[in-house]
């Protein structure tokens, strides 16, 4: 891939976290337009508040983001001044027609001095860097992947075909889950090259299908998924530093 660029490869703070950020897809339930990571609130990309965030986590190093074909350029010209100042490296690559394969593509491309690794969504552009730290940390304790989570608050009904009600299912046992999700590496590579079908919508599934222990630590209820033009809405209240 031609495309791909090594950006600050020479400049990374002592963390022990690379992150990876699949940014790649095109977000078209938010409506037509550029790319969902590149549309902007308040004059700035979903991506840019998103990796601003990541690397003002303590533990983080280095991140590697999976673009869309053709945004190289422009990805690498966002964002180098926001880790810059933080001492965090910065890699990106082209992402693939599939989620998992942008993720593949990006792990591969972390130094090998990591040996924690977190994705996240860059739909989730308001995540605090005190979730990345609690989700880090949960990774040193032992857990093979760790997921940011919340309760459930709706109520949540199974339906037929035709939308009849067939069942209410269980709150309480449910819950709601978040990214940044975290791996020891080794774990995520692993279960990468075990599961290449490309389908997975979240990175932990693939180390649960391998039997993996997949711990939970609580979520953030700025870590939205910023998904249909109502959850743009809601995160420019976010906007400002201090809130959520
Ligand atoms: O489509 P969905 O909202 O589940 O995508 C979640 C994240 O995965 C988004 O940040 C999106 O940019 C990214 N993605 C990607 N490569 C794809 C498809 C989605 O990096 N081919």
């Amino acid at each position: 891939m031609t495309e791909d660029r090594d950006v600050t490869a020479s400049t990374s703070r002592c963390g022990d976290v690379a992150v990876l950020v699949p940014a790649a897809g095109r977000g078209e339930r938010l409506g037509p337009g550029v790319p969902k990571a590149l549309r902007e609130l308040a004059g700035v990309p979903l991506l840019a508040h998103a990796v601003g965030r990541l690397a003002a986590a303590p533990s983080v190093g280095h991140v590697v983001v999976a673009v869309p074909p053709g945004a190289t350029e422009s990805v690498a010209e966002l964002l180098t001044p926001v880790v810059s100042g933080y001492g965090v490296g910065l890699d990106l690559v082209v992402g693939g027609a599939e989620r998992q394969e942008s993720v593949a593509r990006a792990l591969a491309a972390v130094p090998d001095r990591y040996p924690i690794v977190l994705v996240h969504d860059a739909a989730r552009a308001f995540a605090p860097p005190e979730l990345v730290e609690r989700v880090a940390a949960a990774v040193r304790a032992g857990g093979d992947a760790v997921v940011p989570v919340l309760p459930v608050v709706d109520t949540i009904k199974r339906v037929d075909a035709d939308g009849a009600v067939t069942g209410t299912v269980d709150r309480s046992v449910l819950r709601a889950v978040q990214t940044p999700q975290g791996f020891r590496r080794a774990v995520l590579a692993a279960a990468h090259r075990t599961d290449s079908d490309g389908g997975a919508t979240d990175d932990a599934g693939l180390v649960e299908r391998m039997g993996g222990r997949v711990v939970t630590v609580p979520g953030a209820e700025a870590a939205l998924k910023i998904t249909r033009p109502f959850d743009l809405r809601v995160a420019a209240l976010l906007v400002e530093p201090d809130a959520g």
